[in-house]
């Protein structure tokens, strides 16, 4: 039995491998998530025969309450609200593996120094922090809290002073120095480490929000991992690593997409519009056009860039986008897409749009590919985008100061689709909507695109 259950775990692994890596490719995804699914079904599987549960109450009221949990939001959430989701998973998934570190030091009293030990105050450890922490950035992007940095003097110092702290405590907890009760103290270094998951996060503005997620699934991860430790299971170990590196890999390729450092993020209290003098926005004149000139602009040139963001996701005008763009090129247009890493509001979100409009893959670019072609593009299109263009990421002065933007303005005609000059998520103006090259197109992305298609099916 016992080689039949670490062969499944085995099993489990390569799938959980295999899975990963066919979540590369938005063609294979679909069948690299159910891969992955099922090595989690095997994983459980061999873990309930391993420990020959005697009684099954909590493990079906677990899977009856989680699945029921689990079904209705992955039916109820809007595609908008995906990062509030993923780090409310995050914070269960932190919480419960300090939840199982915690209950194998209760269980064993007085551990001391040893491996497990420190697995434990591990475990604790930075599964406390990605608890507490996702909370404070659910709560940002929830709006339930400023999206602001929230700082004060000497913050990093402090944090840095709070973290050794625990360290310190948890050395004592396991008699490595000084002496005091171990549960006592115990208690003290859980609640350090929660505190320090809401000051790691509090100075972190809403803008960088998609990172801090990212870099709190890694944690959530490797709180896994540890609690496989703890425990015994080899198929947690390898499951919490991979989560661990994988998110790593992901917040450095978002960090990469915005110009910025890991420590940049973590610790330079950007992201927010504080300070921002919001009265001017919107104030100076534009240059706007209907539907029918929209048409004409884009369906007589050569060229067409779509540039969707987070208004496409809004309104769901994906499928009209993509009627949009099968009208142009039967027109002749050469009709491309330009994502940004962090259009919308989570990694990958244009490319789940724009594959459920079902548009080929092989007409999605990202920002490396195409920014050096909008100096040679008929037009632009922007759905629903902002930030993402902002020229402003050219000014040393501008917030988003630094963050590569697709270079839009770049293009002989830029048309920018959306209700209003609201600025978009990271609260400032957008110098794209007055300039000389610049039409607005106001209105709600679907019911505009709807009208658009209309209009380009009349063109001559
Ligand atoms: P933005 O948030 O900058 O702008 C979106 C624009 O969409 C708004 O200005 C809004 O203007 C418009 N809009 C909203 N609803 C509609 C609608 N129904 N029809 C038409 N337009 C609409 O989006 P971007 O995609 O350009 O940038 C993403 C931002 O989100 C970045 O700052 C990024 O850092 C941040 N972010 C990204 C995450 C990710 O992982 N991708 C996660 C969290 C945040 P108006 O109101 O005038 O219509």
């Amino acid at each position: 039995m016992e080689t039949v259950i670490q062969l499944t775990y085995l099993l489990s692994a390569i799938l959980f491998v295999v899975g990963l890596k066919r979540l590369q490719s938005p063609a294979t995804a679909r069948k690299g998530n159910s891969l992955a699914a099922l090595a989690m079904l095997l994983a459980i599987i061999a873990t309930v025969l391993e420990t020959q549960i005697l009684d099954w109450t909590w493990i079906l009221v677990g899977i009856a309450l989680g699945g029921m949990i689990g079904g209705a939001a992955a039916r109820s959430v809007e595609m908008t609200a995906m990062p509030e989701l993923v780090g409310i998973f995050n914070a269960f998934g932190g919480g419960a593996s300090a939840l199982v570190a915690i209950a194998e030091f209760l269980a064993t009293p007085g551990i001391g120094a040893s491996t497990t030990g420190v697995t434990i105050l591990l475990g604790t450890l930075i599964g406390s922090v990605t608890f507490s922490g996702s909370f404070i950035a659910f709560a940002k992007l929830q709006g339930l809290m400023t999206g602001n940095p929230i700082t004060f003097p000497f913050q990093n110092a402090f944090n840095a002073l709070l973290f050794i702290a625990a360290i310190s405590l948890g050395a004592v907890t396991l008699g490595v120095f000084g002496s005091g009760d171990p549960q006592t103290l115990f208690y003290v270094f859980c609640t350090f480490a929660l505190i320090l998951g809401v000051l790691l996060v509090i100075p972190i503005g809403g803008a960088d929000m998609p990172v801090v997620i990212s870099l709190l699934n890694s944690y959530s991860g490797l709180a896994a991992s540890a609690a496989g430790f703890v425990i015994g299971n080899t198929v947690l170990i390898i499951s919490g690593a991979l989560v661990g590196a994988s998110g790593l890999i992901l917040t450095q390729l978002m960090c990469k997409g915005m110009n910025r450092s890991l420590a940049n993020v973590a610790f330079g209290g950007f992201g927010g519009s504080a300070g921002v003098d919001r009265s001017e926005i919107g104030q100076r004149p534009v240059q706007s056009a209907d539907a029918e000139g929209v048409a004409a602009e884009l369906g007589y040139v050569n060229s067409v860039v779509v540039v969707p963001g987070y208004g496409l996701a809004v309104a769901q005008s994906q499928h009209e986008l993509r009627k949009v763009g099968d009208l142009l090129e039967e027109r002749g247009v050469d009709v491309k897409y330009a994502i940004h890493p962090v259009a919308g509001r989570m990694p990958g979100h244009m490319n789940v749009l724009l594959a459920e409009a079902d548009v080929s893959y092989d007409k999605l670019y990202d920002l490396d590919e195409i920014n050096d072609d909008f100096g040679n593009t008929d037009a632009v299109l922007v759905v629903g985008a902002n930030d993402v263009v902002n020229p402003a990421a050219r000014d040393p002065q501008s917030v988003i100061t630094g963050m590569p933007i697709l270079d839009v303005d770049r293009a002989r005609r830029v048309i920018v689709m959306k209700r209003s000059l609201s600025p978009g998520f990271a609260g400032i103006d957008n110098d794209l909507f007055y300039m000389d090259n610049t039409l607005m197109f106001f209105g709600d992305a679907k019911e505009s695109m709807a009208e658009l298609v209309r209009e380009v099916r009349e063109l001559a």
